[in-house]
C-alpha cells in the first residue's frame, strides 16, 4: 500500500457524500495503491451510517474506525494513522474546507525528496477575527519558539511519510505540532500553499480558545522536543539561577553587614535570599524527579489515547 489518507470526521453527515465524490475524482487518476481511513470522532448524526455504506461498497479502498465518544481531532487522526498501513499518508478535514484535488500536489512535492509537506491555507475562508487573526500570531509563535518556521500549522491537510509519524504519541491539540516532532527527528519540511473553502454544511467545532489551548501546548511540545530525555537541563538551569541570585543577596547583605554595618534582620532581601535558595533547591530536586518519569515514559508501553467500537475493512 502506498497512499494512506486519514480523515477525521465528527458530525459531518451532509459533507460526506460531497468529500466521496471528490476523493473519487482525484483517486481514479492516481497511479498507486491507496486507502482512505475514516475515523468517526463519536457523531451523534448518521455519519457512521453514510461512511458504513461506502465501505460496504468499496471494500478495497474504504475503512472506517469508529470510536465510543468523541475523543477529538487528533485522537480521531491518532487512530486513523495506527490504523492505516500507507507509506505515505495525507490528512484531510471531512468539511470540505480542505480540497482532496490538492492531493496530488502534496504528493509530488513529497516526491521532490520531502518528508513532510505542509499545506498552507493562503487563501484562509474562516472568521478574520476570532479565527485568521489569533492563528497567524499563533503560527508567528510556534515558528519563532520551535524554529521550524510554517505559515499554518493549523491545516490539517498536509502529506508524511510514515516514519517521521512515528516514534510519538499525539494528546490534546497536538496534531499541529506534528512537523514539530518531525523536524526533531530529522525530517525534511516544505510548505505549499492549498485551497481553502468556507464551510457550507454543519459548523466548526471550534472558536477562538482554541488559540489558547495551541499555546499552553506549545510549552509542553518545546519541553519534550528539547528537553524530554534531559528534564533536568531545564529544572536545573532555572535552580541553578535562583541559587545564583539568593548567593549574590546573601553576599550584598553581608558586605553591608561588616563594611557599612547596617544589620542584616531588617532587610528584606534576608527572608528573599531564603526563598530563593529554596525555590532553587526544590527545582533541582523536581528535575530529578522528572528524570525519573522520563525514564519510566519511554520505557513504558505504548497504550493508545482512545477506545474503538468498531473496526471495518482493517486488517490486523
Ligand atoms: N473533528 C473531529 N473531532 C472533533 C472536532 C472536529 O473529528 O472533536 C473533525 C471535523 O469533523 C473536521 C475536522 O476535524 O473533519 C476539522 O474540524 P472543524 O472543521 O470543526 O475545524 P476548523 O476547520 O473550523 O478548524
Ligand atoms: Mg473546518
Amino acid at each position: 500500500m502506498n497512499l494512506s489518507i486519514v480523515i477525521p470526521v465528527y458530525n459531518e453527515h451532509a459533507n460526506l457524500p460531497m468529500l466521496f465524490e471528490a476523493i473519487y475524482n482525484t483517486m481514479k487518476n492516481i497511479n498507486q495503491s491507496w486507502e482512505v481511513v475514516f475515523v468517526d470522532d463519536g457523531s451523534a448524526d448518521n455519519s457512521l451510517e453514510i461512511l458504513q455504506s461506502y465501505a460496504q461498497k468499496d471494500p478495497e479502498h474504504i475503512r472506517v474506525v469508529s470510536f465510543r465518544r468523541n475523543f477529538g481531532q487528533t485522537a480521531a487522526i491518532a487512530a486513523g494513522i495506527d490504523y492505516s498501513v500507507g507509506d505515505i499518508i495525507v490528512l484531510l478535514d471531512a468539511d470540505m474546507q480542505n480540497d482532496p484535488a490538492d492531493i496530488p500536489l502534496l504528493l509530488a512535492k513529497l516526491e521532490e525528496g520531502y518528508d513532510l509537506v505542509s499545506g498552507w491555507r493562503k487563501i484562509r475562508k474562516d472568521n478574520a477575527l476570532t479565527r485568521n487573526f489569533p492563528s497567524m500570531i499563533a503560527n508567528k509563535i510556534i515558528s519563532w519558539v520551535t524554529g521550524v518556521h510554517l505559515h499554518d500549522y493549523g491545516c490539517t491537510l498536509k502529506a508524511y511519510r510514515r516514519e517521521v509519524l512515528e516514534g510519538f504519541r499525539l494528546y490534546g491539540e497536538m496534531h499541529r505540532f506534528i512537523p514539530v516532532y518531525a523536524s526533531s527527528v530529522g525530517a525534511k519540511i516544505t510548505e505549499m500553499p492549498v485551497n481553502h473553502h468556507p464551510r457550507r454544511f454543519g459548523k466548526t467545532k471550534y472558536g477562538m480558545e482554541r488559540t489558547v489551548k495551541v499555546i499552553l501546548d506549545l510549552f509542553t511540545v518545546k519541553f519534550l522536543v528539547s528537553y524530554s530525555a534531559k528534564p533536568i537541563y531545564v529544572f536545573g538551569s532555572a535552580g541553578g539561577f535562583l541559587i545564583l541570585l539568593s548567593a549574590i543577596s546573601l553576599g550584598y547583605l553581608f558586605v553591608r553587614r561588616v563594611f557599612f554595618e547596617v544589620a542584616i534582620s531588617t532587610s528584606p532581601l534576608l527572608p528573599m535570599t531564603a526563598m530563593f535558595f529554596i525555590l532553587g533547591f526544590q527545582s533541582i530536586l523536581m528535575g530529578l524527579i522528572a528524570e525519573m518519569l522520563v525514564r519510566t515514559y519511554h520505557e513504558s508501553q505504548r497504550k493508545p489515547t482512545y477506545t474503538i467500537r468498531k473496526k471495518i475493512n482493517i486488517n490486523e
